[in-house]
C-alpha cells in the first residue's frame, strides 16, 4: 500500500496525560477512513496533528512523503470541516464557497467557475444567491463541504461533520458524501453508523492507541478485540474453551455444548476462548425442527421488539441473553415461548482468552 497521509508513532502529551501513545497509521491516496472511538480516546487530537493546529512531542505526520511537522495549517492543504459548520452568516453561498479564493485573489472567471463545479458536486444549484439562514441543515452543511473543498485539496477532514443534522437528513447527506468521495481523500471521525456505511477504511482508538484498522467488514465481522466487538455494533459473546477435532476442525465448549466454527485459526485446543456472533448471525427456529449438530443452543424468548423489516428478540439462555435480529418477520407477530438459536457457523469469530481481554 502506498501511503499518502502516515502517521509515524506520534505522541501527544497535554501535561501527563498522554492523548497519542505511539499512533503510526497508513492512509492510501483516495480512501475514505474513518476514526471511530469512545469520547476523550485521542480522534480529534489525532486530525489536529495533520491540519497543524497541534504538534506531536514525537513523531512524524507525512502528506505524500513530505514531513509535515512545523508548517502551519494554511501551508497542509488539509481542511477541517468540524461539526459546527460555522458558515459566514452575512455573506451568500457563492461568498461562502469563493471566501478562500478570494483571499487568494483569485480572478472572477475562476471563481465563477469553481463555485459552479461544487454547487453541482454537492447538489445546491440554484441556491448561490441565498443566505446559510435561508438554507436547511443539510444544504448548509453541503456548502461547508463546499467551502472547504473549493480550493482543490485531496484531503479534506471531517470531525463529526453530520452529528447536528436530524436522522434523515444525515442519511441523505451521507449518501451524497459517499457519491463524491472518490474525488477526494477524505478523513473522517463519526459514530459507528455512518463509519460502516461510508468507509473504505475505519481505525477504532482507544485510550490514546488504535486498537484495530481494516475494512467496516472487517471491523464487523472479524474484531481483533472484544473492545473492538462490543463498541461497533451489537453483539454477543459466548465464552468457552477450545477444541480440536480429528478431523482438524475447530469447536468450541460452551456451557455443555460443542459448539462448530469454521474460523481457520492457530488454536490447538483447550485454550479459553470468546466467540463473537452478532443479531443477524443467529436465527430462532421452533424446537421440532432438525438442526445440524454443534449449531444451536436452546433459550426462552423474553422480549421482542418489532421494528418493521426485522424483529429484534431478547432470548434467555441459562443465565445469558441473547441478542438477535430475525429478518424472517410473520405477518401476524412475534415468535414466543422456548426456541433453537441456529448459529451461522460462518458468522462466528473466535477471540482468544475469556472475559475482557479477549483478542484476536
Ligand atoms: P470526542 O469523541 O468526545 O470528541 P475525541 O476522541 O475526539 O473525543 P480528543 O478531543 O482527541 O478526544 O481528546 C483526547 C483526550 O485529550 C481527552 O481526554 C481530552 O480531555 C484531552 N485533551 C484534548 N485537548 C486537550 C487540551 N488542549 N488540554 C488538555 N487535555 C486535552
Amino acid at each position: 500500500m502506498d501511503a499518502y497521509i502516515e502517521f509515524r508513532n506520534v505522541v501527544k502529551k497535554f501535561d501527563d496525560f498522554v492523548a497519542l501513545d505511539h499512533v503510526s497509521l497508513q492512509i492510501p491516496k483516495g480512501a475514505f477512513v474513518t476514526l471511530l472511538g469512545p469520547s476523550g480516546c485521542g480522534k480529534t487530537t489525532l486530525m489536529r496533528q495533520l491540519a497543524g493546529f497541534s504538534e506531536p512531542e514525537e513523531g512524524d505526520v507525512l502528506v505524500d512523503g513530505k514531513r509535515m511537522n512545523g508548517l502551519p495549517p494554511f501551508k497542509r492543504n488539509t481542511p477541517l470541516v468540524f461539526q459546527e459548520y460555522a458558515l459566514f452568516p452575512h455573506m451568500t453561498v457563492y461568498e461562502n464557497i469563493s471566501y478562500g479564493l478570494k483571499l487568494k485573489k483569485a480572478p472572477k472567471e475562476e471563481k465563477d467557475r469553481k463555485v459552479a463545479e461544487m454547487l453541482e458536486m454537492f447538489n445546491l444549484q440554484g441556491l448561490d444567491g441565498r443566505f446559510p439562514k435561508q438554507l436547511s441543515g443539510g444544504q448548509q452543511q453541503r456548502v461547508a463541504f463546499a467551502r472547504a473543498l473549493v480550493m482543490g485539496q485531496e484531503i479534506l477532514l471531517l470531525d463529526e461533520p453530520l452529528s447536528n443534522l436530524d436522522a434523515k437528513l444525515r442519511v441523505e447527506v451521507r449518501t451524497e458524501l459517499r457519491q463524491i468521495q472518490q474525488k477526494f481523500t477524505r478523513y473522517v471521525t463519526h459514530d459507528q453508523d455512518e463509519a460502516l456505511s461510508m468507509s473504505d477504511i475505519i481505525a477504532v482508538m482507544r485510550r490514546g492507541r488504535i486498537e484495530q484498522i481494516g475494512s467496516p467488514w472487517e471491523i464487523y465481522f472479524r474484531p481483533a478485540t472484544r473492545f473492538v466487538a462490543d463498541f461497533v455494533g451489537t453483539v454477543n459473546f459466548l465464552e468457552g474453551t477450545a477444541h480440536r477435532e480429528a478431523d482438524g476442525s475447530l469447536s468450541v465448549d460452551h456451557r455443555g455444548m460443542r459448539l462448530r466454527v469454521d474460523e481457520d485459526t492457530d488454536l490447538q485446543g483447550g485454550e479459553p476462548v470468546t466467540l463473537v456472533v452478532r443479531p443477524e448471525g443467529i436465527s430462532l427456529m421452533g424446537l421440532e425442527e432438525t438442526v445440524p449438530e454443534g449449531t444451536a443452543l436452546r433459550g426462552t424468548i423474553e422480549n421482542y421488539s418489532f421494528l418493521g423489516r426485522m424483529i429484534r428478540y431478547w432470548v434467555r439462555v441459562g443465565e445469558e441473553v441473547f441478542v438477535i435480529d430475525d429478518a424472517n418477520v410473520d405477518l401476524t407477530g412475534a415468535r414466543t415461548g422456548d426456541v433453537q438459536l441456529r448459529l451461522d457457523t460462518r458468522k462466528l469469530h473466535v477471540l482468544k482468552g475469556g472475559g475482557a481481554d479477549a483478542a484476536g
